[in-house]
């Protein structure tokens, strides 16, 4: 066995082949300690190391079950996230997302963030990681939220990132307050059929009803309440969703931006709580 034939079970099952070596090297690195830099220096893995990542790329092609949830991480921001079947696998687009929040963050000195819908945690960890705000991450899943609190003891920001049980803000108190509220909700119009990988990710995370602004509207219409003067509400975007959330928006936020990702699509959007309300 060689790393070709490895490769071969990837491209055989529809996988494409720049992804299936892609794949072939995480599985390497993460299994067998084999890294970029022995491949470097022309050192080849061994039939073990092979033969343990065999079983991996197997599992793989048969059942189409995502890379990220084999190997049990995703990077995200620089930091190896863990992921389970339970939580979405975070993806390239919420970087956007997340650096713009950490540059209102520091620009306006925000001290606590709310992060409906938390997930694995990944937007919530990095920004209490690489902010000076105190983020509460919730979510309607107890298993994501096992998920998401293993993620805090893995980045070391144990009094900073905080997490609860609630289905939007059903358990959050009146007088709870936050500088700053977002959120990459479900957004996939109900029906819409899914790459195969994507199926395996949790439906909970990705549908939504109403042309996929069902969260969208439900977090716009009550963020006023819990936000601080001069607040922000950010959210990442579905494809073709901008213009219908901006008008969502409209109503009680001012200031409203849209920002682009890296193929075009208007893919995050935020904006101030207007002053009159309060
Ligand atoms: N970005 C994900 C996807 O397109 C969906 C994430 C979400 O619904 N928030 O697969």
């Amino acid at each position: 066995m060689n790393i070709q034939t490895i490769i071969k079970i990837l491209t055989d099952s529809g996988i494409e082949e720049n992804e299936a070596k892609i794949e072939v090297n995480m599985l390497l690195e993460h299994f067998c300690s084999y890294t970029a830099n022995d491949k470097l220096r022309g050192i080849l893995p061994d039939e073990n190391q092979l033969k343990i990542i065999e079983k991996k790329v197997q599992i793989r092609a048969k059942e189409r079950i995502p890379i990220q949830y084999i190997i049990g991480e995703s990077l995200f921001m620089g930091n190896f996230f863990k992921v389970t079947p339970d939580v979405l696998i975070p993806r390239d687009e919420t970087e956007i997302l997340v650096r713009k929040a950490i540059e209102i963050i520091n620009d306006n000195n925000f001290k606590t963030v709310l992060d409906i819908g938390t997930g694995s945690g990944c937007i919530a960890c990095t920004i209490a990681k690489q902010t000076d705000s105190t983020v509460l991450g919730i979510d309607i899943s107890s298993d994501a939220l096992r998920v998401a609190l293993d993620n805090v003891t893995r980045l070391n920001i144990n009094n900073k990132a905080v997490f609860r049980k609630s289905n939007l803000y059903e358990k959050i108190r009146p007088e709870e307050k936050f500088d700053l509220i977002i959120s990459n909700p479900p957004y996939i119009p109900s029906g819409t059929i899914l790459q195969e990988e994507v199926q395996k990710e949790p439906s909970i995370a990705l549908y939504a009803e109403n042309n996929g602004l069902e969260f969208y509207e439900k977090i716009i219409k009550n963020a006023p309440k819990y936000l601080n003067p001069n607040g922000y509400l950010m959210f990442e975007l579905g494809i073709g969703e901008a213009e219908a959330v901006k008008s969502l928006l409209e109503k009680d936020f001012e200031n409203i931006v849209i920002l682009n990702d890296l193929s075009g699509i208007e893919r995050v959007i935020y904006g101030k709580v207007k002053d009159v309300l309060f």
